[in-house]
């Protein structure tokens, strides 16, 4: 198959037509997690625990076994019990795909070994001389995974602000195939108007695509928003844990999940059996761990927004926030990033990061643990300092991954520090 687009706008249109009324379907269902293949119609938090994962078929075991092999004995000649090569499929991995198609409402899952390899594996629908459209306040590695791209494949990425979705029309031509959403932003917590840019898209038969890294599907739905294509790192929020890095790429439409299946298993971009049961497992507590994350950073972003030495606050959940009416209208919740523009210079700056005894100076965010961490030398330090002071993120920014400690403790570490 040469390009997921030979069919054109007719195969796009028909599929969307289909996706609406699945749509439709779930949106009648409540919020329970449902899917074509009908996986489950459990509530979502009790899929976090059982979709996917049945009892081991060999001794019973409650927990999926991790499937450590690299091949599969046939049954017979020509005959096998569903796998035959871990890069193609794994009994570990699947459970785990399974698990994540539940959750996002849709009908298929295919996870793979980081966030970066699911936006280069979804950048593989795409030929030379098409063009994307993207949020020009995605993930710094996005970033620079889209303009290598571009440099080297000749697929042209216009980065632009969607926080206005009208204007995407003007940079819309007859080449472009796809817009590429991130929301919340990292780390200034802008948010994207998902249903408005979708439908912008849908108009124009572009696929939609959304990483929703930041709040997991506990928090948003993209499908339920009109997103064709969701990209997860699962290193963040969803195993929750900081001992694993992981990816994944969910779809809804049976052209795009076997064409998404096929190039996760042509470029081995696949998830390992290990990984996939460790992200399994932190997905159980993923209902719990994100109430107390919003919790927590809801106290956290109070206290910071009455700190005499903080200028800003950035925290969807604050009133304050500009989008804040959207965030309520899109997401079930707020989520645990917190970010803030500290009152002073470099010195000041150095000083804080160095006084937290809690919040431990590292990148990252979603694990359970708290982490304060600078953007402008640390995770966007690769982002000319130009386009960053344009994008907002001076240098006086600080970004916390507020974890589920107890919250009178976050708050202890933060005053002292800023004593
Ligand atoms: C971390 C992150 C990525 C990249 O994921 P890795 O697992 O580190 O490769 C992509 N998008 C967002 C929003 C992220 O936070």
């Amino acid at each position: 198959m040469g390009s997921l687009f030979r069919y054109g706008n007719r195969f796009l249109e028909s599929h969307r037509m289909k996706n609406r009324i699945f749509r439709m379907n779930r949106h009648f269902r409540g919020y329970k997690t449902i899917n074509r293949k009908g996986h489950s119609c459990m509530s979502f938090q009790t899929d976090t625990i059982h979709a996917g994962v049945a009892p081991d078929k060999a001794y019973g075991a409650i927990m999926t076994p991790i499937y450590q092999s690299s091949t599969f004995v046939f049954e017979d000649v020509g005959k096998h019990r569903g796998f035959d090569y871990t890069r193609s499929g794994n009994p570990t991995r699947k459970a785990l795909e399974d698990n994540l198609a539940a959750l996002e409402g849709c009908s298929c899952a295919v996870a793979v070994t980081t966030g970066m390899s699911a936006v280069a594996t979804v950048m593989h629908l795409f030929q030379s001389g098409d063009e994307v459209i993207c949020t020009d306040d995605c993930y710094g590695g996005t970033a620079r995974l889209l303009s290598t791209i571009e440099e080297h494949f000749n697929i042209r990425i216009h980065f632009i602000s969607l926080r206005d979705a009208d204007g995407i029309k003007a940079h819309i031509n007859e080449k472009t195939k796809a817009v590429w959403i991130e929301t919340p932003s990292n780390p200034l917590l802008n948010l994207i108007d998902i249903a408005a840019v979708t439908a912008i898209a849908r108009e124009h038969q572009l696929l939609s695509i959304v990483d929703n890294t930041f709040l997991s599907p506990y928090f948003q739905q993209p499908f339920r928003l009109g997103a064709d294509i969701v990209v997860h790192s699962t290193t963040k929020y969803l195993n929750g844990h900081s001992d694993v890095v992981g990816g994944a790429i969910l779809s809804n439409e049976p052209g795009l999940d076997q064409r998404l299946k096929y190039l996760v298993n042509a470029l081995g971009t696949c998830a390992q059996p290990f990984d996939c049961w460790l992200v399994l497992r932190g997905i159980k507590t993923l209902v719990p761990r994100m109430k107390e994350h919003e919790r927590n950073a809801r106290i956290v972003a109070d206290f910071l927004d009455g700190h005499p030495r903080v200028r800003r606050v950035f925290y969807p959940g604050l009133a304050t926030h500009p989008q804040h009416e959207l965030a309520k209208r899109q997401q079930r919740g707020f989520g645990g990033m917190v970010s803030f523009e500290l009152d002073g210079g470099g010195a000041e700056i150095e000083h804080l990061l160095r006084s937290t005894r809690l919040f431990a100076l590292a990148e990252s965010l979603g694990g359970v643990e708290s982490l304060i961490e600078h953007p402008a030398t640390m995770s966007h330090a690769s982002m000319d300092r130009e386009h960053r002071l344009a994008a907002g993120i001076n240098d006086s920014v600080i970004r916390l991954s507020v974890g589920i400690e107890d919250p009178d403790d976050l708050v202890a570490d933060l005053r002292q520090a800023l004593a």
